[in-house]
C-alpha cells in the first residue's frame, strides 16, 4: 500500500536514480531486463583500456546514446523531482543522485545533481593530465574519433567507463549528502548492486528512513531498505512526491 511521505518533516532528502526511470523517455537500460549488457560484453564497449586499443567501439555505442538523446524528453518522474526541488523550504536540503549518464535531469530542470557515472553529453579529453575543460557536446562521431587540440590524445565521453573510479569529487558530494540524510529514496534501480547497495546503507546508518521504488521486487532482498513500493516510476513518483497527496 503506498503510503504518503511527510516531506516537511525531513530536513536533509537523498534521492538516487537509476535506468528505470529513463525507460520511459525511450533509453534502454544497460543491466536486467532487456538490457543492452544482455547482447552486447560491455567489455568490447565499455571499457577503459579501449581507449587505446579501439576507441571507435567506445565511440560507436556512445554515439549511438547520443544520437537517441536527440530525440529524448524527461518523463513524468524527471519532471516532478525537478518541480519538488523547487518546492522544499529553505531549511531542507535535497540532493538527486544519478546513475544514469542521459543528462535528463538536467533537461527536465533539476539543480542539485550529482552524476556519478558522468554525463555522455560532455566529451573530454583521454589525457588526465591535459588542460582541455570538458565540453557539452552532441555530436555522435560516426565517420572519424575526435582528436584533442592540445594534446592529440582521443577525445572520450565523460562518463565512468568499466575499470574506472567513481569521479573522487561526485563521490564525495554523493557520501557527504548520505551522511547528514534523513529520508533516502532511490528509484528505478535494483538496490542490489554497488553503488546503490552502499549508499542505501549509508544513508541507514545515519537514521534515515528508506525507500525503494522499483518495477522488479529486491532479489535478493537488500534489509537496509525499510520500504519498497512496486511500480513504474513515472507512474509512482508523481503520486508519492506530490506535496498534497494524503
Ligand atoms: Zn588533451
Amino acid at each position: 500500500m503506498l503510503k504518503s511521505i511527510e516531506f516537511s518533516h525531513y530536513r536533509s532528502i537523498v534521492v538516487l536514480t537509476g535506468a528505470g526511470i529513463s525507460v520511459a523517455s525511450g533509453i534502454r537500460p544497460f543491466r536486467g531486463q532487456g538490457g543492452l549488457w544482455n547482447e552486447i560484453n560491455p567489455l568490447d564497449y565499455a571499457h577503459y583500456s579501449l581507449l587505446e586499443t579501439n576507441p571507435e567501439a567506445i565511440w560507436g555505442l556512445d554515439g549511438s546514446l547520443r544520437k537517441q538523446l536527440r530525440n529524448a524528453q524527461p518523463n513524468a518522474a524527471h519532471i516532478k523531482l525537478a518541480e519538488f526541488e523547487t518546492q522544499l523550504s529553505s531549511d531542507q536540503q535535497f540532493t538527486l543522485i544519478t546513475q544514469n549518464i542521459d543528462g535528463l535531469h538536467h533537461l527536465a530542470g533539476s539543480s542539485n545533481i550529482i552524476e556519478i557515472h558522468g554525463n555522455v553529453l560532455w566529451t573530454r579529453c583521454s589525457n588526465q593530465d591535459c588542460s582541455l575543460t570538458p565540453y557539452s557536446d552532441s555530436n555522435s562521431y560516426d565517420d572519424l574519433i575526435p582528436i584533442c587540440q592540445i594534446c592529440a590524445s582521443p577525445l572520450r565521453p565523460d562518463i565512468v567507463l568499466f575499470g574506472e573510479q567513481l569521479p573522487v569529487k561526485q563521490e564525495w558530494l554523493a557520501k557527504k549528502a548520505l551522511r547528514d540524510c534523513d529520508l533516502f529514496i532511490a528509484i528505478g534501480t535494483s538496490g542490489t548492486v554497488s553503488p546503490a547497495s552502499n549508499f542505501v546503507r549509508s544513508a541507514d546508518y545515519a537514521g534515515a528512513r528508506t525507500i525503494l521504488i522499483n518495477l522488479e521486487p529486491m532479489e535478493p532482498r537488500n534489509p537496509y531498505f525499510k520500504e519498497e513500493y512496486l511500480g513504474y516510476a513515472e507512474e509512482l513518483v508523481p503520486i508519492m512526491f506530490d506535496m498534497s497527496y494524503k
